[in-house]
C-alpha cells in the first residue's frame, strides 16, 4: 500500500464481519463521527444492528463487495476466517487493513507457526500433519508425551482440538477431524497464559498495551487480569516478541499475540489474531484508548492513541451457559456496582459456549479487582432476573 492521506471523520468505513468485535468497533467509530457499513449474512448480527448500513449478504457476494469498495474509504475485518481474497479484492479500490497476506498467515496454524519459527519466535514444538502416514514421525518427534492435535484452519475457542496421550489417539482424532490439515503440538506445562494487544500504523509506529493474564476454562477465555501478575521482565519479553512479530509481518492494524509462559520460564507464542481480541476488552474501561479506537486509528491512518492503563482491571466473559439454569441473568447485580462496567453484544439466542457479553471490574489494586470480579461472576450465576 502506498502512503495515503488519513481517512477523517465524516467518511465511511466498512467492516467485513458482524460479530461483537465489529459491533464494538462500529460503536466507537460512530462516536468519533464516521459512518459505518457492516457486511454480514446474519440479519441479526451484533454489528449489523448498530451500524449505519448493514449489507446482509455472504462475505464473497460480488455486489456487496462492489458496494463496499465504492462507498467506503477504508475497510477492515473483525474475524480471521474472512476469505483472504475478499480483502485482496477490496484493496484494489480502498484502504484495507490488516492486509490479506497478514490475515492468511493467522488463518492457518501451519503457516502461522512456520512464519514464527522462521523469524526466530519460539512456539511449542509442533509438526504439520496432512495425511495419516505423517502421524508416526510427528508423534515420535514430540517425544511421546501428551500432545494436542489442532485443525490448521477454522479453530477458535478450543474448537477443532483434541488432547492425545498415545499415537493411536492421534490416529483416531485425525480421522475424526476428517483428515484435514492439522498441527500436532506438544502439550506444554503452562505456568501462566498472557496476551499482548498492540497496534501498528502504516509507517511502522507501534503502541502496545500492558500484558494481560488470561484464564481459560475448557479452552475458552474465562477472564483476563490486568496488569498480568508476572515478573516484569517476562512481561517486557512478551512485548518485545509481539512488536518484533508485528514488524516482521509488516502488520497494519490491531494485532493480538497469545503467549504461554511455561513452568520452566520459556515465553512461547501460542497464536496470533489479526484484530482486536477478547483479552483486550479491558482497554474499553481501563486504558486511555480502547483497542477498537486503536483499530480505527490504524485503519484510517490517524495517530495511534495512548495505551496507558488508568487502573487495574479484570474482564469477565459472560457465556451463554449463564442463561442455562434460570434464564436471563439479573444484570442489576453488575449494574449496581459502581466499579463494574457491563457490555452486552445484543445476541438474541444464548447458547452454551457462546460469548454474549462481558463485564470489567476496575480497582486500584489488581488482587482487589480479581476478588470483586469473581464474586460478581459467582453472584450473577446465582441470580436470574426472570
Ligand atoms: P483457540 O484458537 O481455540 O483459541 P488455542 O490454540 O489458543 O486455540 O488453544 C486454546 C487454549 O487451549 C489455550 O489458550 C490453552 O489454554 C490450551 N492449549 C492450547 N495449546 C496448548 C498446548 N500446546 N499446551 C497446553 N495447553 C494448550
Ligand atoms: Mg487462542
Amino acid at each position: 500500500m502506498t502512503h495515503q492521506p488519513p481517512v477523517l471523520p465524516g467518511h465511511r468505513i466498512g467492516i467485513v464481519g458482524g460479530g461483537q468485535l465489529g459491533r464494538m468497533l462500529s460503536l466507537v467509530a460512530s462516536e468519533i463521527g464516521y459512518d459505518v457499513a457492516v457486511l454480514d449474512p446474519d440479519p441479526e448480527s451484533p454489528a449489523g444492528r448498530v451500524a449505519d448500513e448493514h449489507l446482509c449478504a455472504p462475505y464473497d457476494d460480488e455486489s456487496a463487495l462492489t458496494w463496499l469498495k465504492t462507498h467506503c474509504q477504508a475497510v477492515t475485518t473483525e474475524f480471521e476466517n474472512v476469505p483472504a481474497d475478499v480483502l485482496e479484492q477490496l484493496s484494489s479500490q480502498c484502504i484495507v487493513s490488516p492486509s490479506a497476506a497478514a490475515v492468511s498467515i493467522a488463518q492457518d496454524r501451519i503457516q502461522e507457526k512456520t512464519f514464527l519459527q522462521r523469524h526466530g519466535l519460539q512456539t511449542a514444538p509442533f509438526s504439520a500433519i496432512s495425511q495419516p502416514s505423517q502421524i508416526a514421525a510427528a508423534w515420535h518427534a514430540l517425544g511421546g508425551g501428551e500432545a494436542i492435535l489442532k485443525t490448521a484452519r477454522m479453530g477458535y475457542d478450543g474448537k477443532g482440538q483434541s488432547l492425545c496421550g498415545t499415537q493411536d489417539e492421534v490416529d483416531q482424532a485425525f480421522r475424526a477431524m476428517g483428515e484435514v490439515p492439522c498441527v500436532l503440538e506438544e502439550r506444554v506445562a503452562i505456568e501462566t497464559e498472557v496476551s499482548i494487544v498492540l497496534a501498528r500504523s502504516q509507517d511502522g509506529q507501534v503502541a502496545c498495551y500492558p500484558a494481560a493474564e488470561n484464564v481459560h476454562t475448557r479452552g475458552i477465555l474465562d477472564y483476563t487480569i490486568v496488569p498480568a501478575r508476572i515478573n516484569p521482565s517476562m512481561a517486557d519479553k512478551a512485548q518485545v516478541l509481539a512488536v518484533k512479530l508485528a514488524h516482521a509481518m509488516d502488520y497494519v492494524g490491531v494485532l493480538a499475540v497469545e503467549f504461554f509462559i511455561t513452568k520452566t520460564g520459556d515465553v512461547l507464542i501460542n497464536e496470533i489474531a489479526p484484530r482486536p481480541h477478547n483479552s483486550g476488552h479491558f482497554t474499553q474501561d481501563a486504558a486511555d484508548t480502547c483497542q477498537f479506537e486503536q483499530q480505527l486509528r490504524a485503519l484510517c491512518q490517524l495517530p495511534l492513541g495512548s495505551t496507558q492503563l488508568r487502573s487495574a482491571a479484570v474482564m469477565v466473559n459472560l457465556m451463554g451457559d449463564l442463561w442455562g439454569v434460570s434464564g436471563e441473568p439479573d444484570w442489576l447485580v453488575i449494574l449496581r456496582d459502581e466499579q463494574a462496567k457491563l457490555h452486552l453484544y445484543g445476541k438474541k439466542v444464548p447458547k452454551a459456549g457462546r460469548k454474549m457479553g462481558h463485564f470489567t471490574y476496575l480497582a486500584e489494586d489488581v488482587e482487589i479487582a480479581l476478588d470483586k470480579a469473581l464474586a460478581l461472576k459467582q453472584a450473577l450465576s446465582e441470580h436470574s432476573g426472570r
